[in-house]
């Protein structure tokens, strides 16, 4: 048995035309709605996110400014830069760029930012929103995952859903969709008692762990769908071959670049799950989808529209 791979290039490309037609619908209305990015100082691995992002905003017509504060800001520079955004009006969605620089307050910034523009969903209000299941902004990367599920026709309601990972980025913010979406869900950590037993009694499974190929077979009931959101880098050799040996593909792109993406579940589960994300081309490209998604509706709520469902389970 070999699981059906779960495209994520593909649902995200859909999501990201669904948002185009409607930001060509509201520009005329004379609306176009606007993401500000914060990227402060020079991460390189930053700066590479928000170019994507910022490329995004321009393929699905959304209107997008950078800011560059230098990497000695500080938190009242950056406070200062947030209160300018919450204030005007053509900006829907603000983003600041994680990690900042270490002299920078972060919960103090993120705090900062206008809940109706908190794109990333990251704000307590937001957090609360979701919570109790009113209309807010959702964090990109877990709502990415949904939207995989449901895209894909996996039924969630009644279902048994694990999360692997308690991040307030990924893992909580997961665990409450599929809740809200009826799933019985479990939450597993670094201190969880047999992790793999419990895992074995997911329906989904959703890793979000940050240790390359973790996830193994024996960690899997058969049939499960398994939804990866780890991103590893993997340099060296040795483990290169561990996880990817007889791969022709990934051995020519391995010895080109010297580096490879895995995501937190080994290659091989393919063999016992049912549906399974790849890395990279699963959640990835979801995350950039959603930020679109939320700044559209960003947009849409602070002009007092209905916010929309993407899809229904
Ligand atoms: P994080 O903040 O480091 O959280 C990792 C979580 O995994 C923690 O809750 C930790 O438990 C748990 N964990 C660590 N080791 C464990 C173990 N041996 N057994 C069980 N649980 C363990 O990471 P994150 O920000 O949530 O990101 C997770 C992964 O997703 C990373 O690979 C990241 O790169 C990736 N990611 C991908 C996207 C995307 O767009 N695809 C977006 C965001 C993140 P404790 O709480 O007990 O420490």
């Amino acid at each position: 048995m070999s699981a059906l791979i779960l495209d994520g290039t593909k649902i995200a490309q859909k999501i990201r035309s669904e948002v185009a037609a409607e930001v060509k619908a509201m520009a005329t209305a004379g609306v176009r709605p606007g993401l500000a990015v914060v990227l402060v100082g020079q991460n390189p691995a930053s700066e590479i996110y928000v170019r994507g992002k910022v490329k995004a905003c321009e393929e699905v017509g959304l209107y997008s400014e950078k800011h560059t504060p230098p990497e000695s800001a500080t938190t009242v520079e950056l406070l200062a830069l947030i209160e300018d955004l919450n204030r005007r009006d053509e900006i829907d969605g603000i983003l600041v760029q994680l990690p900042l620089p270490p002299q920078v307050d972060s919960k103090k910034v993120l705090l900062a930012v206008d809940p109706a523009k908190d794109v990333d969903g990251f704000h307590p209000m937001n957090v609360g929103f979701l919570s109790t299941q009113r209309p807010g902004l959702v964090p990109c990367t877990p709502a990415g995952v949904i939207e995989i599920l449901k895209r894909s026709h996996i039924p969630i309601a009644g279902r048994e859903a694990v999360v692997v990972g308690r991040s307030d980025i990924v893992g909580k913010p997961a665990a409450m969709l599929l809740l809200n979406a009826n799933a019985t869900v479990t939450v597993c950590h670094s201190k969880t008692h047999d992790l793999s037993g419990v895992c074995r009694r997911a329906d989904i499974l959703v890793a979000a762990i940050g240790r390359a190929g973790m996830i193994t077979p024996d960690f899997i009931k058969p049939g499960a769908t398994v939804i990866d959101v780890g991103m590893n880098t993997v340099t060296d050799a040795a483990e290169f071959q561990r996880f990817f040996a007889g791969n022709a593909k990934r051995e020519e792109t391995f010895r080109q670049k010297g580096t490879t993406l895995i995501g937190d579940v080994r290659p091989d589960v393919a063999e016992v799950a049912g549906a399974l994300t790849p890395v990279p081309g699963g959640v990835g490209p979801l995350t950039i989808a959603m930020l679109m998604f939320n700044t559209l509706n960003a947009a849409k709520m602070r002009r007092g529209s209905r916010v929309p469902e993407l899809t229904k389970a």
